[in-house]
């Protein structure tokens, strides 16, 4: 029998369903899609797009972030709102996501599949019980290490998106047990407490939303007319608490439908420019 060729991809960033790996699928988890989100029209999200081992509990948040990233996307497209570049920043963005992701878990599928516990672990022995005593808080600082991280679930970014708004300011770094909340655009909206002792998220709907940060009540109608405009339904979302202000370090920030700061600035002089990088269609 002649040997089957090797796949040259390596095997925790493939799933093999091509060429000669056809059929076979790629060891569990750890694994993205060889040809993105979107192999012609179709477009992939989660387990479809990206296979995760179960450490981290990583999956089904990554499938659903793909699902929010791409809906509001299609229907701006469907509804004639966006230009046809838009649906191309769902792989854009959410593959170094997915890439992200699969990488922790990956790390933590190592922390516990590489541990190798020494031959005197079973012994009836003074060894064998200091042994299992730092076996056992090893496997201690790795659960609380592989459910602790927040800065996974809630800061991941789409730097350089095409459907960003930069505004020249750094984000957070990366950490997977550390979430720091930033309105830097290309992240997830800080959350803040309402007056009424609701969170701004309960505030926030299916569609875009404007926020209007401090209590200089910063003027809105270059971005109301914008949305008008182009059919856009977005909400005004008033935060005149000057901690809002400082939190989100600008006077107005718009949100795309995900949740996702998609720009912040100081007045709606720019919004008709805004709209079209967010949507991306020529100004
Ligand atoms: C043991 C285990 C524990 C996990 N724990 C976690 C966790 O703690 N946290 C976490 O975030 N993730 C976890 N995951 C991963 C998570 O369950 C998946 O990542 C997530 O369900 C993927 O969602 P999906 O919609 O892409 O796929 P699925 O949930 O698999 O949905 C696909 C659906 O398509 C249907 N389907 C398939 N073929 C067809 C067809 N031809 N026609 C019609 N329907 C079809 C299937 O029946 C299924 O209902 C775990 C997974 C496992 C196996």
């Amino acid at each position: 029998m002649r040997p089957r060729p090797r796949c040259s991809t390596p095997p925790w960033a493939r799933i093999c369903r091509s060429g000669s790996c056809r059929g076979r699928p790629g060891p569990p988890g750890i694994a993205w899609s060889p040809s993105g989100c979107r192999p012609g029209l179709v477009f992939l999200a989660g387990d479809a797009a990206h296979l995760f081992t179960p450490t981290g509990g990583l999956g089904y948040n990554t499938a659903v972030e793909d699902a929010v990233n791409l809906s509001w996307k299609l229907a701006a497209a469907v509804h004639g709102q966006a230009g046809a570049a838009l649906l191309d920043t769902y792989d854009l963005e959410r593959r170094p996501l997915a890439i992200r992701n699969t990488g922790y878990a990956r790390g933590f599928a190592d922390s516990l599949g590489l541990f190798a516990p020494v031959p005197e672990i079973e012994d009836a022995t003074p060894p064998g019980e200091q042994a299992r005593r730092a076996a056992g808080e090893y496997f201690d600082r790795h659960a609380r290490a592989e459910f602790n991280i927040p800065g996974i679930t809630f800061g991941g970014r789409y730097d350089g998106s095409p459907a960003i708004v930069p505004d020249g300011t750094a984000p957070p770094p990366d950490s997977a047990h550390t979430y720091v909340p930033s309105a830097c655009p290309g992240g997830r909206a800080p959350h803040f407490w309402l007056d009424d002792g609701r969170s701004l998220y309960d505030r926030l709907g299916l569609d875009w939303a404007l926020l209007r940060l401090g209590p200089q009540a910063t003027a809105i109608d270059g971005f109301v007319a914008g949305a008008r405009a182009r059919g856009i339904r977005m909400q005004v979302v008033d935060l005149p608490d000057p901690q809002a202000r400082e939190l989100y370090g600008a006077n107005l920030a718009l949100l795309r439908p995900d949740q996702v700061v998609g720009w912040r600035g100081a007045d709606d002089s720019q919004a008709r420019a805004v709209f079209a990088r967010l949507l991306c269609q020529a100004a």
